[in-house]
């Protein structure tokens, strides 16, 4: 593969939210573009008005934006090449349909809607893939002059050759034959004017001098078609990857009806981007070595285009969890502290609480940001627990040992000063009661995480929970267990 002044290009049709195939695919042009020094162009396909979603563009923006894959020429940055948003380059797209008529490599085609869907309908009857029945390709050029003198609508379409094959080659499915007989006369541009994605893309592919062709494998059967075109122009075809869909399972794409087929929603399920980045990337492409853990410059770094899959790869929301807790674990304690406030405010609205300790406990046990509130939940008021809460088997502890071991802790814990209130002095504390006592740590510390939180399951045990919440609410709640148990 050549790869001196590689120019890749993403070009979504904003056509609603960002699904997590197309944000993989401009994952892997950017890779691309970047891994080998080259620009990654943003281009916006907006021809198809029918399915237009206002408002669409923005969000692939933000998405790009928000997963740190900047453009370097695009609709907003501008470029050499500008406009990047096809519906401002209507007039291009007229000018080269006509040049591919003069040349003989597309026709005016004025059949009607209705006549279509009755060939179509015929088609299907005989048991043949509805398709154009070239019905126009071969008019004089005298009807065709009446015909447009007259106004009447029409569409242009791409003259395919009848005979022959065309062959072309993909990076990742290797070289492919197709007869030209099995190929249809597509439409290139509308009755409303617009190019057909079909056209448009290959015309700007072109005139932005994109050298790599990164998209979806469900392109793969439409690009004898776009080769047609280059071959048509005289132009240089450039390097197709086609990548391999997503799917939920063996026979299903992943649909939005999976409920978790878009970036957004993701984002909302508490998880963090750079490991969404990284699990849609393992999504089809395998590193060389195990690490399975990749920011994106080293996914640059790592790349390469023969670990692309040629197979379609299964959605494992387990394995992306995984994923994402391993970043979590991984980042500096400030990182995750700044990503993890906000999620921490919403079940607990005191701030004289000691967060670092807090942060610190919930690092290693957080697979997702939206774990987080129902882990605080106890911070601010104890909720009502029931005293069955401190049998624990392991720790051999139960409500009666529980009121014996609160007891001899409240007067430990009130020694110590409220200026010397924190995690190190609580240890030393308790440790130093559970040596006293000749006990288990667990006889000692299970009543007490218990006595303060309310729950069995809690970020951190005693010691930590006591330094979270402080020396006169830590009081209190022994005192308050005390009083439950006798
Ligand atoms: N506009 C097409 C889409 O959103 C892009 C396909 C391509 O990259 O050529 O699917």
């Amino acid at each position: 593969m050549k790869t001196d002044n590689i120019r890749t290009r993403f070009a979504p049709s904003p056509t609603g939210f960002m699904h997590i195939g197309n944000l993989r695919t401009a994952l892997y042009t950017f890779i691309i573009a970047k891994k080998y020094g080259g620009k990654f162009i943003l281009r916006i396909e907006d021809t198809d008005q029918e399915r237009f979603v206002e408002g669409a563009a923005g969000a692939v923006y933000k998405t790009l934006k928000d997963c740190g894959l900047y453009w370097d020429e695009g609709p907003d940055v501008g470029g050499p090449y500008a406009p990047y948003i096809q519906s401002e380059r209507t007039g291009v797209y007229r000018e080269y349909a006509l040049k591919l008529i003069e040349s003989g490599n597309a026709y005016f085609c004025f059949c009607t809607k209705e006549r279509m869907e009755k060939v179509h309908e015929q088609q299907k009857a005989d048991g043949i893939t509805p398709a154009y029945d070239r019905h126009c390709r071969d008019l004089n050029p005298e009807e065709v002059k009446k015909l447009l003198d007259n106004n009447t609508p029409y569409v242009i379409r791409q003259k395919v050759p009848l005979e022959g094959e065309t062959i072309f080659r993909d990076e990742l499915f290797g070289e492919i034959t197709v007869p030209n007989k099995d190929l249809d006369d597509q439409i290139l541009l509308k009755q409303d004017g617009m190019p057909t994605y079909n056209f448009a893309n290959v015309i700007d592919d072109h005139l932005m001098d994109i050298t790599h062709i990164v998209r979806g494998r469900e392109y793969l059967s439409s690009t004898p078609k776009y080769n047609l075109l280059y071959e048509a122009f005289g132009w240089e075809s450039p390097c197709y990857i086609h990548v391999e869909q997503i799917m939920r399972d063996a026979s299903h794409k992943l649909s939005k009806r999976d409920g978790d087929a878009y970036f957004g929603d993701f984002v909302e399920a508490g998880y963090h981007i750079p490991a969404i980045l990284n699990y849609i990337a393992l999504l089809g492409w395998s590193p060389k070595g195990e690490n399975e853990i990749y920011s994106l410059d080293e996914l640059i770094n790592e790349f390469s285009i023969d670990g692309l899959s040629k197979s379609p790869s299964i959605f494992d929301p387990v394995k992306m969890k995984a994923i994402n807790a391993e970043w979590l674990r991984r980042m500096p304690h400030d990182e995750f502290k700044s990503l993890v406030l906000p999620y921490i405010k919403k079940n607990c609205k005191r701030d004289d609480i000691d967060f670092d300790v807090l942060v610190r406990t919930l690092q290693p046990r957080t697979e997702l940001f939206t774990d987080i509130p129902e882990k605080v939940d106890f911070i601010d008021t104890l909720p009502g627990y029931n005293n069955d809460l401190y049998f624990n088997k392991k720790m051999k502890t139960s409500p009666e040992t529980a009121a014996e071991a609160l007891k001899a802790v409240l007067p430990v814990l009130e020694g110590i000063s409220e200026e010397g209130w924190n995690e190190e002095n609580i240890h030393a504390a308790l440790f130093a009661e559970i040596e006293r006592l000749g006990v288990k740590n667990g006889w000692l510390l299970w009543p007490v995480r218990v006595a303060l939180s309310g729950k069995a399951l809690t970020p951190g045990g005693g010691v930590e929970l006591a330094a979270v919440i402080g020396r006169e609410e830590s009081l209190n709640r022994i005192r308050k267990g005390i009083e439950k148990l006798v």
